[in-house]
Protein backbone atom coordinates (compact mmCIF):
# COMPACT_ATOMS: atom_id res chain seq x y z
CA UNK A 1 0.00 0.00 0.00
CA UNK A 2 1.67 2.98 -1.23
CA UNK A 3 1.34 6.77 -2.72
CA UNK A 4 3.15 7.77 -5.64
CA UNK A 5 2.80 11.16 -6.99
CA UNK A 6 3.12 11.28 -10.99
CA UNK A 7 4.95 14.29 -12.27
CA UNK A 8 3.55 15.50 -16.10
CA UNK A 9 0.28 15.09 -17.86
CA UNK A 10 1.60 14.61 -21.30
CA UNK A 11 0.79 11.06 -23.34
CA UNK A 12 3.04 9.26 -21.22
CA UNK A 13 1.55 10.55 -17.71
CA UNK A 14 -2.11 9.64 -19.09
CA UNK A 15 -0.85 5.73 -19.32
CA UNK A 16 1.08 6.10 -15.81
CA UNK A 17 -1.91 6.96 -14.33
CA UNK A 18 -4.23 4.57 -15.70
CA UNK A 19 -2.21 1.70 -15.60
CA UNK A 20 -1.73 2.81 -11.88
CA UNK A 21 -5.16 3.13 -11.09
CA UNK A 22 -5.49 -0.83 -12.39
CA UNK A 23 -3.55 -1.50 -10.03
CA UNK A 24 -5.30 -0.28 -6.29
CA UNK A 25 -3.58 -3.32 -4.46
CA UNK A 26 -0.07 -1.47 -5.20
CA UNK A 27 -0.87 2.19 -6.09
CA UNK A 28 -3.77 3.04 -3.28
CA UNK A 29 -3.32 6.93 -3.42
CA UNK A 30 -2.13 8.37 -6.75
CA UNK A 31 -1.69 12.10 -7.23
CA UNK A 32 -1.07 13.89 -10.70
CA UNK A 33 0.67 16.64 -11.16
CA UNK A 34 1.94 18.83 -13.72
CA UNK A 35 2.38 22.61 -15.08
CA UNK A 36 -1.10 23.32 -16.29
CA UNK A 37 -3.56 21.31 -13.26
CA UNK A 38 -6.84 21.19 -16.05
CA UNK A 39 -4.74 18.63 -17.56
CA UNK A 40 -4.48 16.56 -14.60
CA UNK A 41 -7.98 16.96 -13.99
CA UNK A 42 -9.37 16.19 -17.25
CA UNK A 43 -7.05 12.71 -16.99
CA UNK A 44 -8.04 11.96 -13.62
CA UNK A 45 -12.03 12.47 -14.42
CA UNK A 46 -11.64 10.13 -17.62
CA UNK A 47 -10.39 7.22 -15.28
CA UNK A 48 -12.91 7.83 -12.82
CA UNK A 49 -10.77 6.42 -9.42
CA UNK A 50 -12.03 7.86 -6.31
CA UNK A 51 -8.52 7.60 -5.30
CA UNK A 52 -6.70 9.74 -7.81
CA UNK A 53 -6.16 13.38 -6.89
CA UNK A 54 -4.42 16.41 -8.75
CA UNK A 55 -2.17 18.93 -8.17
CA UNK A 56 0.05 21.67 -10.15
CA UNK A 57 4.02 22.31 -9.79
CA UNK A 58 6.63 23.52 -11.79
CA UNK A 59 9.40 21.14 -12.03
CA UNK A 60 11.76 23.58 -12.68
CA UNK A 61 11.68 24.88 -9.16
CA UNK A 62 13.08 22.70 -6.44
CA UNK A 63 11.00 24.94 -3.88
CA UNK A 64 7.76 24.09 -5.22
CA UNK A 65 8.16 20.48 -5.94
CA UNK A 66 9.57 20.25 -2.18
CA UNK A 67 6.32 22.24 -1.26
CA UNK A 68 4.49 19.44 -3.34
CA UNK A 69 5.95 16.41 -2.07
CA UNK A 70 5.55 18.01 1.62
CA UNK A 71 1.98 18.11 1.07
CA UNK A 72 1.25 15.08 -0.25
CA UNK A 73 4.25 12.97 1.43
CA UNK A 74 4.57 10.21 -1.22
CA UNK A 75 6.78 6.79 -1.49
CA UNK A 76 7.92 7.32 -4.72
CA UNK A 77 7.25 10.18 -7.85
CA UNK A 78 7.16 9.08 -11.29
CA UNK A 79 8.56 11.56 -13.35
CA UNK A 80 7.54 12.01 -16.66
CA UNK A 81 7.51 15.29 -17.72
CA UNK A 82 10.65 16.16 -19.89
CA UNK A 83 14.06 15.08 -18.91
CA UNK A 84 15.11 18.77 -18.32
CA UNK A 85 13.80 18.67 -14.88
CA UNK A 86 14.98 15.24 -13.97
CA UNK A 87 17.73 17.41 -12.13
CA UNK A 88 15.21 19.27 -9.76
CA UNK A 89 13.18 16.27 -9.25
CA UNK A 90 16.14 14.85 -8.22
CA UNK A 91 17.42 17.61 -5.68
CA UNK A 92 13.61 17.87 -4.37
CA UNK A 93 13.37 14.19 -3.73
CA UNK A 94 16.82 13.74 -2.03
CA UNK A 95 15.29 17.40 0.16
CA UNK A 96 11.97 15.56 1.34
CA UNK A 97 12.92 11.95 1.27
CA UNK A 98 11.23 10.42 -1.94
CA UNK A 99 11.95 7.49 -3.65
CA UNK A 100 12.68 8.34 -7.82
CA UNK A 101 11.69 6.99 -10.98
CA UNK A 102 12.24 8.44 -14.51
CA UNK A 103 11.96 7.15 -17.99
CA UNK A 104 14.46 9.03 -19.76
CA UNK A 105 17.94 10.73 -18.87
CA UNK A 106 18.56 14.20 -18.18
CA UNK A 107 19.39 17.11 -20.70
CA UNK A 108 20.16 20.57 -20.56
CA UNK A 109 17.84 22.85 -22.56
CA UNK A 110 20.09 24.99 -24.35
CA UNK A 111 22.51 21.51 -25.39
CA UNK A 112 20.70 18.49 -27.35
CA UNK A 113 23.14 16.31 -25.38
CA UNK A 114 22.02 13.79 -23.43
CA UNK A 115 24.12 11.23 -21.20
CA UNK A 116 23.91 9.74 -17.72
CA UNK A 117 26.76 11.16 -16.05
CA UNK A 118 24.53 14.13 -14.42
CA UNK A 119 22.15 11.58 -13.17
CA UNK A 120 24.94 8.82 -11.70
CA UNK A 121 26.63 11.73 -9.76
CA UNK A 122 23.94 11.73 -7.25
CA UNK A 123 24.60 7.53 -6.74
CA UNK A 124 26.09 8.82 -3.65
CA UNK A 125 23.47 11.27 -1.63
CA UNK A 126 21.01 8.66 -2.81
CA UNK A 127 22.75 5.64 -1.02
CA UNK A 128 23.41 7.64 1.95
CA UNK A 129 19.54 9.09 2.81
CA UNK A 130 18.51 5.42 2.22
CA UNK A 131 16.73 6.26 -1.10
CA UNK A 132 16.27 4.37 -4.29
CA UNK A 133 16.51 6.51 -7.87
CA UNK A 134 15.14 4.06 -11.23
CA UNK A 135 16.70 5.92 -14.19
CA UNK A 136 15.13 4.77 -17.92
CA UNK A 137 12.20 2.32 -17.10
CA UNK A 138 10.06 3.55 -20.52
CA UNK A 139 10.59 0.95 -23.45
CA UNK A 140 13.81 2.08 -24.54
CA UNK A 141 14.93 3.12 -22.24
CA UNK A 142 13.27 0.54 -19.77
CA UNK A 143 12.15 -2.81 -21.30
CA UNK A 144 15.32 -2.61 -23.62
CA UNK A 145 17.66 -3.21 -20.56
CA UNK A 146 15.10 -5.41 -18.96
CA UNK A 147 15.33 -7.78 -22.07
CA UNK A 148 18.87 -7.33 -21.92
CA UNK A 149 19.51 -8.31 -18.31
CA UNK A 150 16.89 -11.13 -18.57
CA UNK A 151 18.91 -12.75 -21.79
CA UNK A 152 22.21 -12.43 -19.71
CA UNK A 153 20.79 -13.93 -16.44
CA UNK A 154 19.41 -17.14 -18.44
CA UNK A 155 20.43 -17.61 -21.82
CA UNK A 156 23.90 -16.48 -22.23
CA UNK A 157 27.38 -16.98 -20.56
CA UNK A 158 28.89 -13.89 -22.63
CA UNK A 159 26.39 -11.82 -24.43
CA UNK A 160 28.66 -10.02 -27.79
CA UNK A 161 26.47 -8.27 -29.69
CA UNK A 162 23.34 -6.19 -28.74
CA UNK A 163 21.33 -4.72 -31.28
CA UNK A 164 18.65 -2.75 -30.03
CA UNK A 165 15.25 -2.45 -32.69
CA UNK A 166 12.52 -0.23 -32.89
CA UNK A 167 9.86 -0.38 -35.24
CA UNK A 168 6.82 1.78 -35.56
CA UNK A 169 4.55 0.62 -38.11
CA UNK A 170 1.87 2.35 -37.24
CA UNK A 171 -0.22 5.22 -39.56
CA UNK A 172 -1.77 8.26 -37.76
CA UNK A 173 -2.94 9.62 -41.11
CA UNK A 174 -1.46 13.13 -40.61
CA UNK A 175 1.78 14.48 -43.14
CA UNK A 176 3.84 14.48 -40.10
CA UNK A 177 3.69 14.35 -36.03
CA UNK A 178 5.99 12.89 -33.76
CA UNK A 179 4.84 10.11 -31.22
CA UNK A 180 6.15 11.73 -28.31
CA UNK A 181 7.00 15.48 -27.27
CA UNK A 182 8.40 16.83 -30.69
CA UNK A 183 10.79 18.60 -28.80
CA UNK A 184 12.21 15.37 -27.42
CA UNK A 185 11.81 13.55 -30.39
CA UNK A 186 13.36 15.92 -33.30
CA UNK A 187 16.67 16.75 -30.41
CA UNK A 188 17.21 13.04 -30.07
CA UNK A 189 16.78 12.12 -34.41
CA UNK A 190 18.92 15.23 -35.82
CA UNK A 191 21.56 14.49 -33.99
CA UNK A 192 24.92 12.45 -34.88
CA UNK A 193 24.20 8.59 -34.68
CA UNK A 194 26.63 6.78 -31.91
CA UNK A 195 27.51 2.86 -31.53
CA UNK A 196 29.81 1.22 -29.30
CA UNK A 197 32.50 -0.93 -30.97
CA UNK A 198 35.30 -2.99 -29.22
CA UNK A 199 35.66 -0.33 -26.24
CA UNK A 200 34.83 2.55 -28.08
CA UNK A 201 32.15 4.83 -29.19
CA UNK A 202 31.74 5.44 -33.15
CA UNK A 203 30.32 8.31 -34.15
CA UNK A 204 28.44 8.44 -37.61
CA UNK A 205 26.29 11.12 -39.37
CA UNK A 206 22.81 12.06 -38.36
CA UNK A 207 20.95 8.86 -39.93
CA UNK A 208 23.59 7.86 -42.04
CA UNK A 209 23.68 3.88 -41.41
CA UNK A 210 20.22 2.09 -42.36
CA UNK A 211 19.48 -0.81 -43.52
CA UNK A 212 15.81 -2.75 -43.99
CA UNK A 213 15.09 -5.08 -40.84
CA UNK A 214 12.28 -7.77 -40.62
CA UNK A 215 10.13 -6.98 -37.65
CA UNK A 216 7.17 -9.69 -36.42
CA UNK A 217 3.73 -9.65 -38.11
CA UNK A 218 4.99 -6.23 -39.85
CA UNK A 219 7.59 -7.13 -42.69
CA UNK A 220 10.55 -5.14 -43.97
CA UNK A 221 11.05 -1.24 -42.80
CA UNK A 222 14.09 0.71 -43.11
CA UNK A 223 15.78 0.97 -39.66
CA UNK A 224 18.02 3.53 -38.98
CA UNK A 225 21.24 3.32 -36.64
CA UNK A 226 20.78 6.48 -33.73
CA UNK A 227 22.64 6.90 -30.68
CA UNK A 228 19.97 6.22 -27.84
CA UNK A 229 21.06 6.76 -24.17
CA UNK A 230 20.45 3.05 -22.74
CA UNK A 231 23.83 1.97 -24.93
CA UNK A 232 25.62 3.90 -22.03
CA UNK A 233 24.59 2.16 -19.41
CA UNK A 234 24.40 -1.55 -20.88
CA UNK A 235 28.02 -1.91 -22.45
CA UNK A 236 28.96 -1.26 -18.82
CA UNK A 237 26.50 -3.34 -16.90
CA UNK A 238 27.38 -6.29 -19.31
CA UNK A 239 31.28 -5.65 -20.00
CA UNK A 240 31.64 -9.02 -22.57
CA UNK A 241 29.19 -6.90 -25.11
CA UNK A 242 31.53 -5.66 -27.94
CA UNK A 243 29.17 -4.00 -29.97
CA UNK A 244 26.37 -2.17 -29.13
CA UNK A 245 23.61 -0.41 -31.24
CA UNK A 246 20.26 1.20 -31.26
CA UNK A 247 17.70 1.00 -34.93
CA UNK A 248 14.80 2.72 -35.35
CA UNK A 249 12.05 2.73 -38.49
CA UNK A 250 11.76 6.11 -40.39
CA UNK A 251 9.22 6.44 -43.14
CA UNK A 252 10.56 8.23 -46.36
CA UNK A 253 7.51 10.96 -45.85
CA UNK A 254 8.81 11.54 -42.34
CA UNK A 255 12.65 12.05 -43.00
CA UNK A 256 11.42 14.43 -45.93
CA UNK A 257 9.06 16.44 -43.67
CA UNK A 258 12.12 16.55 -41.01
CA UNK A 259 14.88 17.49 -43.66
CA UNK A 260 12.89 20.48 -44.62
CA UNK A 261 12.52 21.23 -41.20
CA UNK A 262 16.03 21.54 -40.38
CA UNK A 263 17.10 22.99 -43.48
CA UNK A 264 14.65 26.57 -42.79
CA UNK A 265 16.13 26.12 -39.26
CA UNK A 266 13.01 25.24 -37.11
CA UNK A 267 14.58 22.66 -35.59
CA UNK A 268 17.35 25.46 -33.76
CA UNK A 269 17.28 25.36 -30.02
CA UNK A 270 19.05 28.64 -29.89
CA UNK A 271 16.88 31.85 -29.18
CA UNK A 272 15.80 34.31 -32.24
CA UNK A 273 14.37 37.87 -31.73
CA UNK A 274 10.78 37.45 -33.76
CA UNK A 275 8.76 40.77 -33.16
CA UNK A 276 11.06 41.83 -30.10
CA UNK A 277 10.06 38.25 -28.58
CA UNK A 278 12.54 35.89 -27.65
CA UNK A 279 11.34 32.45 -29.24
CA UNK A 280 13.20 28.96 -30.09
CA UNK A 281 12.11 27.74 -32.84
CA UNK A 282 12.29 24.02 -32.23
CA UNK A 283 9.52 25.35 -29.36
CA UNK A 284 7.11 27.28 -31.64
CA UNK A 285 7.33 23.97 -33.63
CA UNK A 286 5.66 22.38 -31.14
CA UNK A 287 3.45 24.51 -30.95
CA UNK A 288 2.40 24.15 -34.67
CA UNK A 289 3.14 20.17 -34.83
CA UNK A 290 -0.49 17.92 -34.00
CA UNK A 291 0.15 17.12 -30.53
CA UNK A 292 1.25 13.60 -29.71
CA UNK A 293 -1.20 12.53 -27.48
CA UNK A 294 -4.24 13.69 -29.82
CA UNK A 295 -2.68 10.87 -32.39
CA UNK A 296 -4.56 7.65 -30.74
CA UNK A 297 -7.69 8.27 -32.00
CA UNK A 298 -6.82 7.22 -35.95
CA UNK A 299 -3.89 5.34 -35.02
CA UNK A 300 -3.68 1.78 -37.20
CA UNK A 301 -1.20 -1.02 -36.82
CA UNK A 302 1.55 -1.71 -34.43
CA UNK A 303 5.09 -0.82 -32.73
CA UNK A 304 7.87 -3.86 -31.98
CA UNK A 305 10.06 -2.79 -30.08
CA UNK A 306 13.23 -5.76 -28.85
CA UNK A 307 16.71 -6.81 -28.75
CA UNK A 308 18.96 -8.59 -31.08
CA UNK A 309 21.60 -10.52 -29.35
CA UNK A 310 24.51 -12.79 -30.41
CA UNK A 311 27.28 -14.26 -28.00
CA UNK A 312 27.59 -17.50 -26.61
CA UNK A 313 24.79 -19.98 -24.31
CA UNK A 314 25.14 -21.18 -20.84
CA UNK A 315 27.36 -24.19 -22.74
CA UNK A 316 29.83 -21.59 -24.89
CA UNK A 317 28.64 -22.04 -27.74
CA UNK A 318 27.70 -19.77 -30.47
CA UNK A 319 23.77 -18.46 -29.87
CA UNK A 320 21.43 -16.07 -31.64
CA UNK A 321 18.38 -14.27 -29.65
CA UNK A 322 15.58 -11.76 -30.36
CA UNK A 323 13.01 -10.95 -27.77
CA UNK A 324 10.56 -8.45 -28.31
CA UNK A 325 7.35 -7.09 -28.06
CA UNK A 326 4.97 -5.86 -30.24
CA UNK A 327 2.03 -3.57 -29.64
CA UNK A 328 -1.23 -2.06 -31.01
CA UNK A 329 -1.78 1.47 -31.38
CA UNK A 330 -5.67 0.84 -31.70
CA UNK A 331 -5.52 -1.39 -28.27
CA UNK A 332 -3.84 1.04 -26.62
CA UNK A 333 -5.70 3.64 -27.55
CA UNK A 334 -8.99 1.94 -26.40
CA UNK A 335 -7.50 0.94 -22.98
CA UNK A 336 -6.02 4.41 -22.41
CA UNK A 337 -6.79 6.90 -24.48
CA UNK A 338 -3.54 6.98 -26.00
CA UNK A 339 -1.33 5.80 -28.63
CA UNK A 340 0.84 2.36 -29.00
CA UNK A 341 4.34 4.67 -27.98
CA UNK A 342 2.84 6.34 -24.91
CA UNK A 343 1.58 3.25 -23.31
CA UNK A 344 4.81 1.22 -24.55
CA UNK A 345 6.50 3.95 -22.08
CA UNK A 346 3.78 4.11 -19.89
CA UNK A 347 3.29 0.78 -18.58
CA UNK A 348 7.18 0.28 -17.97
CA UNK A 349 6.91 3.38 -16.14
CA UNK A 350 4.29 1.93 -13.59
CA UNK A 351 5.72 -1.67 -13.48
CA UNK A 352 9.08 -0.22 -12.43
CA UNK A 353 7.21 2.04 -9.53
CA UNK A 354 5.73 -1.41 -8.38
CA UNK A 355 8.64 -3.21 -8.47
CA UNK A 356 10.33 -0.52 -6.38
CA UNK A 357 6.61 -0.09 -4.01
CA UNK A 358 7.33 -4.21 -3.55
CA UNK A 359 10.01 -4.71 -2.66
CA UNK A 360 11.53 -6.20 -5.61
CA UNK A 361 14.07 -3.43 -6.81
CA UNK A 362 14.69 -1.41 -3.72
CA UNK A 363 17.94 -0.82 -3.22
CA UNK A 364 19.57 2.92 -2.00
CA UNK A 365 21.51 4.59 -4.96
CA UNK A 366 20.89 5.74 -8.57
CA UNK A 367 20.35 2.77 -11.24
CA UNK A 368 19.98 1.85 -14.26
CA UNK A 369 17.07 -1.14 -14.90
CA UNK A 370 19.30 -3.58 -16.12
CA UNK A 371 20.93 -3.53 -12.50
CA UNK A 372 17.94 -5.39 -10.99
CA UNK A 373 16.41 -8.70 -11.07
CA UNK A 374 14.66 -8.70 -14.52
CA UNK A 375 12.07 -11.82 -13.44
CA UNK A 376 9.34 -10.16 -11.56
CA UNK A 377 9.19 -7.29 -14.04
CA UNK A 378 8.95 -9.49 -17.24
CA UNK A 379 5.84 -11.52 -15.39
CA UNK A 380 4.06 -7.91 -14.33
CA UNK A 381 5.04 -7.15 -18.67
CA UNK A 382 2.94 -9.97 -19.49
CA UNK A 383 -0.07 -9.15 -16.95
CA UNK A 384 0.23 -5.40 -17.91
CA UNK A 385 -0.48 -5.25 -21.63
CA UNK A 386 2.76 -5.39 -23.04
CA UNK A 387 3.74 -9.68 -23.68
CA UNK A 388 6.73 -10.48 -24.64
CA UNK A 389 8.35 -13.52 -27.21
CA UNK A 390 11.38 -14.78 -27.91
CA UNK A 391 12.94 -16.18 -30.95
CA UNK A 392 15.41 -18.88 -30.28
CA UNK A 393 18.72 -19.50 -32.80
CA UNK A 394 16.90 -17.46 -35.69
CA UNK A 395 18.70 -14.97 -38.43
CA UNK A 396 19.36 -11.35 -36.62
CA UNK A 397 20.26 -9.89 -39.88
CA UNK A 398 21.45 -7.57 -37.91
CA UNK A 399 25.19 -8.76 -38.74
CA UNK A 400 25.34 -8.62 -42.23
CA UNK A 401 25.25 -4.51 -41.81
CA UNK A 402 27.85 -2.61 -41.12
P1 LIG B 1 4.45 15.42 -23.33
O1 LIG B 1 5.10 16.62 -23.91
O2 LIG B 1 3.22 14.86 -23.94
O3 LIG B 1 4.16 15.65 -21.78
C1 LIG B 1 5.06 16.25 -20.91
C2 LIG B 1 4.28 16.72 -19.70
O4 LIG B 1 5.21 17.29 -18.78
C3 LIG B 1 3.23 17.80 -20.01
O5 LIG B 1 2.08 17.54 -19.28
C4 LIG B 1 3.93 19.07 -19.54
O6 LIG B 1 3.07 20.06 -19.06
C5 LIG B 1 4.72 18.55 -18.37
N1 LIG B 1 5.80 19.47 -18.07
C6 LIG B 1 6.73 19.99 -18.90
N2 LIG B 1 7.52 20.84 -18.25
C7 LIG B 1 7.08 20.87 -16.96
C8 LIG B 1 7.48 21.57 -15.81
N3 LIG B 1 8.49 22.42 -15.82
N4 LIG B 1 6.79 21.34 -14.67
C9 LIG B 1 5.75 20.49 -14.62
N5 LIG B 1 5.32 19.80 -15.69
C10 LIG B 1 5.98 19.99 -16.85
O7 LIG B 1 5.60 14.29 -23.29
P2 LIG B 1 5.40 12.68 -23.29
O8 LIG B 1 4.32 12.32 -22.35
O9 LIG B 1 5.34 12.24 -24.69
O10 LIG B 1 6.81 12.23 -22.69
C11 LIG B 1 7.07 12.27 -21.30
C12 LIG B 1 8.47 11.76 -21.01
O11 LIG B 1 8.61 10.42 -21.46
C13 LIG B 1 9.58 12.56 -21.72
O12 LIG B 1 10.63 12.75 -20.81
C14 LIG B 1 10.04 11.64 -22.82
O13 LIG B 1 11.38 11.84 -23.18
C15 LIG B 1 9.83 10.28 -22.17
N6 LIG B 1 9.70 9.17 -23.13
C16 LIG B 1 10.41 8.02 -22.88
C17 LIG B 1 10.33 6.95 -23.74
C18 LIG B 1 10.99 5.65 -23.40
O14 LIG B 1 10.71 4.62 -24.02
N7 LIG B 1 11.88 5.58 -22.41
C19 LIG B 1 9.54 7.01 -24.99
C20 LIG B 1 8.74 8.21 -25.09
C21 LIG B 1 8.85 9.27 -24.20
P3 LIG B 1 2.27 21.07 -20.05
O15 LIG B 1 1.18 20.23 -20.57
O16 LIG B 1 1.83 22.18 -19.19
O17 LIG B 1 3.25 21.49 -21.12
Amino acid sequence: MAKVIIIGAGGVGTVVAHKCAQNPDVFNEIVLASRTKSKCDAIAKAIGASNITTDSVDADSVPQLVELFRRHKPDLVINVALPYQDLTIMDACLECGVNYLDTANFEPKDEAHFEYSWQWAYRERFEKAGLTAILGCGFDPGVSGVFTAYAAKHHFSAMEYLDIVDCNAGDHGKAFATNFNPEINIREITQNGRYYQDGKWVTTGPLEIHAPLNYPNIGARDSYLLYHEELESLVINFPTIKRARFWMTFGQEYLTHLRVIQNIGMARIDEVEYNGVKIVPLQFLKAVLPNPQDLGENYKGETSIGCRIAGKDKEGKDFNYYIYNNCSHEEAYKETGMQAVSYTTGVPAMIGAMMFLTGKWNKPGVHNVEEFDPDPFMEQLNKQGLPWHEVIGGDLEVDKIG
